[in-house]
């Protein structure tokens, strides 16, 4: 084993030297490159024909300019990404982020964990993830508008139902996808739902899809209570974020019989220890586009804490569904301390390593990202398979089938954690089912 590992640990300090300055690129890597020892003990085919580099090197990368105007007619410069990571399972897949915070660390971040969350879903799409540095906060429709666009304008000749199939993330949902697909169709002069996922119902969509993530997340944590003889019946939760996860993990969690008490926004937390109204945050989130804050306008009894953490409040089941690593050592240590049993992600890598190691020792039930929350993905996937059969799905089936898909994702991490010997832990489970099934195929496929 220790030869093995140190050829893991030479392959990432060659991820370090060349993609310089990328921390949250490296941290992905890391975290699956950790877990890979006792696989390729098992695959020398695999270090053989050097799969692990392979993966670590995305297959295209593309950087452009995105020039617009906005409504004051002052010309604005933004930088547009598209990270096709790995094509072995499918066409590349995977959202698009627009977020000041954005670039190419973050993309490559997200489209590495995409590769294997995607592989975990059981359905044939490959990783990919793009996005830019345009911040959609304050800007009004007809700028967001010109923005999509423009952004459409080059990523277009790198998109195709059988190449590379965007999505939505932070910053990105059914309003911009709309202006997307829209210049994408322009441009092209095809009507091609299959080119872009997220789309709304009436021109291509699927249903379930905007719930889906959240969904997804809530169902695989009640996937690992079971699995520990318990469920989310009377269980006090807390969600960080108020965006599409946040809102459709409260959904499910509540029609679960579970109580969630707080949610928050980059401004502040709110708590509301009656339950969290989530028609109101609907309300406030998605048709008016406000702050959380304005929840307490209407819920007196509802406390609002400005750059409060929601880590300190406590609950038994907690599922940050922001951003990344949004729960460091230290609020995995407070969660745990306050009886905290299970942890979710519906966010990509929300936890640091330092709080993944928390989670991990405390044995409690922690759901890493790229399983938890590959059910948006998954139900895309779905999506795509209707468009392809030109056919529309009922809510009540395309649930079923989002629900079927993560009881598998949760099956198959947790029995691959015990055939590695390392029960109960899904980050190891996760990594390794996602990893053995790309690198097969990648073995197939010949030196590519
Ligand atoms: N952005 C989502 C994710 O992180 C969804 C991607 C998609 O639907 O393609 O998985």
């Amino acid at each position: 084993m220790a030869q093995v590992d140190a050829k893991i640990e030479t392959m990432y300090q060659e991820v370090l030297k060349r993609n310089p300055g990328e921390t949250e690129f490296h941290q992905a890597v890391l975290e699956v490159l950790e877990c890979l020892g006792p696989v390729v003990a098992k695959h020398p085919e695999y270090l053989e024909r050097r799969i692990i580099e392979r993966i670590c090197e995305p297959e295209r990368q593309i950087i452009f300019r995105v020039p617009w105007q906005d409504d004051k007619g002052k010309v604005n410069i933004n930088r547009g990404f598209r990270v096709e990571f790995s094509s072995a399972l499918g066409p590349y897949k995977g959202g698009l982020r627009f977020h000041p915070s954005v670039y190419l660390g973050i993309v490559k971040f997200l489209g590495f964990e995409q590769i294997f969350k995607n592989s975990l879903t059981g359905l044939p799409i490959g990783g990919g993830k793009g996005g830019s540095d345009f911040d959609p906060k304050g800007k009004s429709d007809d700028e967001v508008m010109r923005f999509c666009q423009s952004f459409m304008t080059e990523l277009y000749r790198h998109l195709g139902e059988h190449t590379d199939v965007p999505a939505g993330d932070i910053g990105v949902g059914g309003r911009e996808i709309g202006y997307m697909f829209g210049q994408y169709k322009r441009i092209t002069n095809r009507y091609e739902p299959g080119v872009l996922t997220g789309k709304g119902l009436t021109w291509g969509g699927s249903l379930v899809r905007t719930e889906a993530t959240g969904y997804g997340a809530t169902f695989f944590v009640n996937e690992m209570l079971k699995a520990r003889k318990d469920s989310f019946e009377g269980k006090t939760c807390t969600v960080s974020g108020s965006g599409n996860v946040a809102i459709y993990t409260i959904e499910k969690i509540h029609q679960l019989g579970g109580k969630c008490v707080a949610c928050s926004d980059s401004n502040g937390v709110i708590y509301d220890e009656k339950g969290l109204d989530l028609d109101l945050i609907k309300r406030l989130k998605e048709v008016e586009r406000r702050r959380i804050e304005d929840y307490i306008k209407t819920h007196k009894h509802a406390k609002y804490v400005a750059k409060g953490n929601i880590w300190e409040i406590p609950c038994q089941v907690a599922m940050p569904s922001a951003t990344q690593n949004e729960i460091n050592g230290k609020d995995a240590a407070t969660l745990v301390k306050n009886g905290c049993i299970a942890v979710g992600e519906g966010a990509n890598m929300p936890t640091t390593p330092e709080g993944v190691k928390v989670f991990l020792e405390a044995k409690i039930a922690y759901g890493p990202g790229k399983a938890a929350n590959a059910g948006g993905v998954a139900t895309s996937a779905l999506e795509m398979q209707q468009n392809a059969g030109r056919d529309s799905w009922t809510f009540e089936y395309t649930e079923r089938k989002l629900e079927d898909i993560m009881i598998n994702i949760h099956n198959n991490c947790f029995e691959t954690a015990e055939e590695y010997g390392a029960s109960g832990n899904y980050v190891l489970g996760a990594n390794i089912c996602g990893f053995i099934k790309v690198a097969n195929a990648m073995v197939a496929h010949g030196l590519i």
